[in-house]
């Protein structure tokens, strides 16, 4: 998708603050964080959002969760995090390239505040 913020960071079009890259997915924090730690793990491959998976997006999902605790515990969130998926304009989601955010870390807030902030 030419006009996608997620898309261009993941062609290296525009920078970001990378912790992780394979063939499919790309990993990076969130430049408006809401925790110490906040960062989101995204598909290389231009899916709107959670919405518009489809049976053959089984593995790449599998891999999003997967990569999930592996990071957190990489950015020293080894005791928990939390994990929210934003789905369409009812959702809050904003950029529409599905992501998962990834944060924790710091004093935990409770989780409706903390989505409020999502
Ligand atoms: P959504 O509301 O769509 O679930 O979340 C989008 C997230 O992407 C927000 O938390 C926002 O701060 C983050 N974000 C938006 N644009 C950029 C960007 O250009 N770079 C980075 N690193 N994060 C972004
Ligand atoms: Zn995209």
């Amino acid at each position: 998708m030419s006009n996608c913020i997620f898309c261009k960071i993941a062609a290296g079009e525009i920078p970001a603050n990378k912790i992780y890259e394979d063939d499919d997915l790309i990993a990076f924090h969130d430049i408006n964080p809401i925790a110490a730690v906040h960062f989101l793990i995204v598909p290389k491959q231009h899916i709107e959002s959670l919405a518009h998976t489809h049976p053959r997006d089984l593995g790449i999902l599998g891999k999003m969760l997967l990569l999930a605790p592996r990071l957190a515990a990489e950015q020293g969130l080894e005791s928990g995090f939390r994990t929210a998926i934003n789905t369409g304009k009812g959702g809050g989601q904003e950029v529409m390239h599905l992501h998962i955010h990834v944060f924790g870390g710091g004093k935990t807030g409770k989780m409706a505040d903390v989505l409020a902030k999502l």
